[in-house]
């Protein structure tokens, strides 16, 4: 499948208090918008993302990477129709819809509803009533109603891309959400399991416990990378992704980016997944001479497939030369391109070793690294 998610970021709501609609307000480090896009963005499944705005908005959304940003209108059925027609020329075949204000929705959720849609043209996860349920018009209790069979609907709610798109164009009225609009088109939803912690932050007690929820789901890995390469025969060497001259160059199989594959090989430690050597192992030639960015795009892949955000990079060079510090800028950009990162997450610096021992005595450099991995 290939599945997009649109968020819709559209409303106004500001029950949860502050001036600002609920969306672009924090929850601990980052926005609701931010926690909910990360949701996405780190499935290994979503392979694009619409977040729905409304116009006024659009100065909260300038820092945003990876996202379509599209206007929404004046109802929700109108925003969703929006993120819907703005596929219209992808090859999109499914969609999750999902409410920005649902920050804490989790890869399981997520799951469950893409399988649900290998069953069904439409899947969507609740959770079965287990409260009592009475009703009243004002302080005193008028009556019950039975709760069999009723559930509370909660998003990502999935569907066939073209059916749903169909379904929007030929709804006329108001609608609960996307799975009302669907049934009246006759798409049978698939209802799949929910999760409490699946909540739709309103108030400001929801943000209370949406911070204590992800703060609780964080799961930080740490890795460390270590490599040597000796110096040769050259004019050049390759560092961090820059080429830089000098008297010797550096050997090896690849390109010898001892830097590049310490930082490689901190990312492959943090998921306790082996080493470079095991991944792309130096007996194989269609390594020899490789870029060593295809290595780092890998680990990188990997991270992402399983849930997991690079968070930062730190990487130190040990050598007397080449200098690394006029070059430290350029390394740090071409590393933070290659991993999708913003540059202040990726930090590459040098040190001598006084003159001390095989890289004071420039017979090669020796790279450092540490990589930090989030899954939320
Ligand atoms: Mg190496």
């Amino acid at each position: 499948m290939n599945t997009a998610a649109i968020i819709v970021a559209a409303g106004r709501g500001t029950r949860a208090g502050g001036d600002l609609p609920k969306q672009w307000q924090f929850v601990g480090s980052k926005r609701v918008v931010d926690w909910t896009l990360a949701a996405f963005k780190g499935h290994p499944e979503i392979n694009q993302i619409v977040l729905v705005i409304n116009p006024d908005d659009v100065d909260h959304v300038v820092e945003l990477k990876g996202v379509l940003v599209v206007n929404g209108g004046e109802t929700r059925d109108q925003s969703v129709k929006n993120g819907l027609l703005a596929l219209e020329h992808s090859s999109v075949d499914s969609v999750l819809i999902h409410d920005v204000a649902r920050a804490c929705v989790s890869k399981d959720v997520v799951d469950r509803v893409l399988i649900g849609l290998t069953k069904a043209k439409g899947a969507a996860p609740a959770i079965r009533v287990s409260d009592a349920l009475w009703f009243s018009n004002a302080d005193f209790v008028e009556g019950t109603r039975t709760r069999d069979g009723l559930y509370r609907a909660q998003t990502p709610q999935g569907f066939h891309y073209s059916e749903i798109l169909d379904a929007h164009k030929r709804s006329t009225g108001p609608a609960a959400d996307d799975v009302e609009i669907a049934r009246q088109a006759g798409i049978d939803v698939l209802i799949v399991d929910g999760h409490e912690d699946n909540l739709k932050i309103t108030t400001p007690e929801d943000f209370a416990r949406a911070e204590k929820l992800l703060r609780g789901h964080m799961d930080i890995r740490l890795g460390n990378g270590y490599d040597v390469h000796r110096f040769g025969e050259g004019d050049h060497v390759i560092l961090c992704g820059v080429r830089i001259d000098h008297s010797r160059g550096l050997q090896g199989h690849s390109d010898a980016d001892v830097g590049m594959h310490a930082v490689t090989d901190a990312i492959y430690g943090a998921l306790a997944d082996g080493d470079i050597g095991q991944h792309f192992p130096p007996s194989d030639p269609q390594w020899k001479g490789a870029p060593s960015d295809i290595f780092l795009k890998h680990a990188v892949g990997l991270a992402c497939s399983r849930g997991f955000q690079i968070s930062n990079i730190d990487c130190t060079l040990v050598c007397e030369y080449p200098k690394i510090g006029p070059n430290s800028k350029a390394m740090r950009s071409r590393m933070a391109e290659i991993m999708s990162l913003e540059v202040d997450r990726v930090s590459i610096k040098a040190t001598t070793s006084e003159r001390l021992g095989f890289t004071g005595r420039e017979e090669g450099i020796a790279a450092i690294a540490t990589a930090t991995l989030v899954k939320i």
